[in-house]
């Protein structure tokens, strides 16, 4: 692909909602919040874009927290945000309660808002109920330095993690995923290495796991367990984890394998507690085969274990793809974390891929990914923001666009098939043998009806666009005569006259 638009701010009043991160940011540190600002930036690089320009970033890690079992969750923060965190969580099946910490400007000021957090969390600390309460400062708290980290450690050993998840200092809610994972991991790391902790469920103390990083699809880690036996390992915990004891068995395991490349603080826990990490995943033969061979280097697997594996699934991941074909050209575009990786194998199936953009950060854990798609000829946007993904898909006209939903709705527009990338492509398998045959039918569903799009597109001309929108119209909604020249007047002396007072 050639150069792509510099991005924009996502709101037209060039700030995103949470009033502007440069302030807000400023406000964070001099309330002292300067190290989680600092550690934040550090874990999760800005790109070119302001954000959110999706949902609020919080989104991440309240989920996380809710589908856990035995653990509560509480935030701080203004109450619109929490109606749209909680409404979405609902939205999205949670069946939980999430507890919210009111606040005014008072309380805010004063300090009482602290005093309320630190009640709340007493009181929901049960150890019959729960074994951790996690709290989350939204933007506001956290600009104001709402101190969570003087919350007590532990109430009668239920453990009480406080974390700060602002608009403006994480970038997209896969990494909110990541900030609540890797707090839990450092605790539960703390908790390993200074005495024994709970047995994690179906623990085998002669099993060689491996930790699955990344929300995966519930066919995967079975998928990936195959690929693992012939080298006497075995799909392990996954992080994020679904219970608390899941914690310590994702750090006992030999090898972690961050299939999504964006959990940079929980590597660091990884790290620190001795594990290697290896990135990308066994996606399409060659993908596979390189995985084999990084996982079980990492493992300590030797070479006659690692071909063994290789003999296992490579020959039945080409059979699958080669019966399932993908001939068309494709534009991958989402927030999710494993867009290279889907675009990996739409190209061993035989698809064009010229664009893959993704919201999340270039990190080593996907290297190998870029390195290969690039060498494919086809172009990977870090952090890509709509307007490039929106770019991408103009200029190459895809049989098929994956994306987001505002992409997707632009594409319809354009008569391009489309498909959400959080609902269609990520509730399938990826990787090994299921992920080979997953994509193909629902490509060629796809593809088939873009006749359909076309006629579609054609029928509703004109009809309703932004300014022949409404209800009401019997007829194509035809201008005013002369409506557009006089708007077009009015708009130019309005900028001419904000030139002249300087503004
Ligand atoms: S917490 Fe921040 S980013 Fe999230 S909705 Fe509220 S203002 Fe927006």
């Amino acid at each position: 692909m050639d150069a792509l638009p510099p991005a924009s701010p996502p709101d037209p009043s060039g700030q995103p909602c949470h009033g502007g991160r440069e302030t807000f940011d400023a406000a964070a540190r001099a309330a002292g919040k300067t190290e989680v600002m600092d550690q934040l930036m550090k874990d999760y690089p800005r790109g070119p874009h302001d954000q959110p320009q999706s949902m609020c970033p919080a989104f991440g890690s309240l989920r996380v927290g809710l589908r856990m079992r035995r653990v509560a969750t509480i935030l701080s923060g203004s109450a619109c945000c929490v109606y749209g965190l909680t409404f979405t969580s609902h939205f999205y099946g949670a069946k939980r309660t999430v507890g919210y910490v009111p606040f005014n400007s008072e309380t805010l000021v004063t300090g009482k808002l602290f005093e309320d957090i630190r009640d709340a969390v007493h009181e929901t600390a049960k150890p019959e109920d729960y074994d951790a309460v996690v709290v989350t400062n939204l933007c506001v708290p956290t600009a104001s330095g709402v101190p969570l980290e003087l919350l007590p450690k532990e109430i009668n050993g239920v453990r009480i993690i406080g974390i700060d998840v602002p608009g403006f200092g994480v970038p997209t809610h896969a990494e909110a995923k990541d900030v609540l994972t890797g707090a839990m991991l450092r605790y539960a790391r703390n908790e390993a290495e200074q005495g024994p902790v709970a047995r994690p469920r179906n623990h085998s103390d002669e099993a060689r796991n491996i930790c699955l990083v990344g929300e995966l699809f519930p066919a995967d880690p079975v998928g990936i367990g195959q690929i693992l036996a012939p080298m006497g390992l075995a799909a392990g915990a996954q992080a994020p984890c679904r219970e608390w004891r899941d914690l310590y068995s994702a750090l006992d395991s030999v090898a972690v394998a961050a299939l999504h490349p964006f959990y940079t603080a929980s590597v660091r826990e990884f790290r620190a507690a001795g594990r290697n990490v290896v990135g990308s995943g066994p996606v399409g033969v060659e993908g596979t085969a390189a995985w084999i061979e990084a996982i079980g280097i990492a493992a300590g697997v030797p070479e006659t274990q690692r071909e063994a594996a290789r003999q296992a699934v490579l020959p039945a991941i080409r059979a699958v793809l080669a019966a399932n074909p993908i001939n068309a050209r494709i534009t991958v575009s989402g927030y999710e974390g494993s867009e290279l990786l889907v675009a990996r194998l739409l190209i061993e199936a035989g698809a064009e891929v010229p664009y893959v953009g993704t919201a999340c950060p270039r990190t080593e854990w996907s290297a190998a990914d870029a390195e290969w798609l690039k060498a494919q000829g086809c172009h990977v946007q870090y952090r890509a923001s709509l307007e490039q993904d929106l770019a991408a898909m103009k200029e190459a006209k895809p049989d098929l666009a994956l994306g987001t939903t505002p992409l997707v709705q632009k594409a319809k527009e354009m008569g391009i098939p489309a498909l959400y990338f959080t609902n269609m492509v990520s509730a399938r398998p990826l990787f090994s043998i299921a992920g080979a045959g997953s994509m193909a039918g629902i490509v060629a569903a796809q593809t088939k009806g873009r006749e359909r799009f076309s006629r579609m597109v054609s029928f509703f001309e004109g009809v309703g666009t932004p300014d022949g929108a409404g209800y009401g119209f019997r007829e194509k909604p035809v201008d005013p005569p002369g409506f557009r020249d006089r708007q077009r007047k009015l708009r130019a002396a309005k900028a001419k006259a904000e030139e002249a007072v300087g503004t």
